[in-house]
């Protein structure tokens, strides 16, 4: 089946508040709305610039969604530096990344904190973007795919099939799961994957999908990559059958190459 492309750009921990409303003002005086017939977008920026972007976006008529880099599972309390998923829905965000490879590393995230987190993502009416990928390692140890497919199993661990298909966003729009496949090595390090590396990734992905919640439903499931994709690459790498968009970091925080990797999927 065709589906519908997703360009997502993943600001990270960059851009002051003036900054990132420069950035979405840019990127938005350089849409055409009418893009989005064929292509979702989705901007990703730190927690605190969620509502400045997307006052922006929504100013100007923008259908541009925006997204949190993380989120935590309880609804609120004493989680001291954390975000939920109620107080993301009230700043208009559609989803949320999850198990980000840096958060992974970094800040500990394990697979169940990452299930944790879509399943209460799912439950509050967002989707998740969750992401999956091996590191170096890994890869030359010949262990990828296995690596990658259980982190796919166990982030949709639970999840009924009309879960991972139909997540409700709005009366009117119905979005789905999202798996981001980012190998570690190819993150922010200028070195991509090739377009068959990243499709036969993809394709095992799709693959566990389908053993999990059937092949209709996987061949629905839009699965992105991300890793130092850029204006160079991205036409090869959206060509691959499996591919269904990208998750884009330093990219993303230049107006006009982000545009361009809208463009792209058009
Ligand atoms: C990312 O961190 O999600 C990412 C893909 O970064 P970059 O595009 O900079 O490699």
């Amino acid at each position: 089946m065709a589906r519908k492309p997703l360009m997502a750009g993943n600001w990270k921990m960059n851009n002051t508040y003036a900054e990132a409303v420069v950035l979405a003002q840019t990127i938005s005086n350089n849409f055409d709305k009418h893009w989005t017939d064929s292509v979702d977008v989705l901007v990703c920026p730190p927690s605190i610039d969620l509502k400045p972007v997307n006052t922006v976006f929504e100013f100007d008529h923008q259908p541009i969604q925006i997204g949190a880099q993380n989120v935590y599972w309880e609804p609120k309390g004493a989680f001291t530096g954390e975000v939920s998923v109620p107080m993301l829905k009230d700043v208009h965000c559609t989803c949320s990344i999850v198990g980000h490879s840096e958060r992974r590393g970094y800040f500990g995230e394990t697979n169940e904190d990452v299930n944790r987190k879509v399943r209460a993502l799912l439950d509050g009416g967002l989707y998740a973007v969750a992401c999956v990928g091996e590191s170096l390692s890994v890869r030359d140890e010949g262990g990828a795919e296995e690596f990658v497919c259980a982190q796919v199993r166990a982030a949709f661990a639970g999840l009924e099939p009309e879960e991972a298909g139909k997540c409700v966003v709005a009366e009117d729009k119905i979005r789905k799961m999202i798996i981001a496949y980012e190998p570690i090595w190819a993150i922010g390090t200028g070195r991509t994957a090739t377009p068959e590396q990243a499709q036969d990734m993809c394709a095992a992905i799709r693959t566990t999908l389908a053993d999990m919640f059937g092949a209709e439903t996987a061949d629905e499931m839009r699965i992105l990559y991300g890793g130092s994709m850029n204006v160079g690459n991205v036409e090869q790498l959206l060509a691959q059958p499996d591919i269904d968009g990208g998750l884009v970091g330093g990219a993303s925080l230049k107006a006009d190459q982000f545009v361009q990797l809208v463009k792209a999927c058009l």
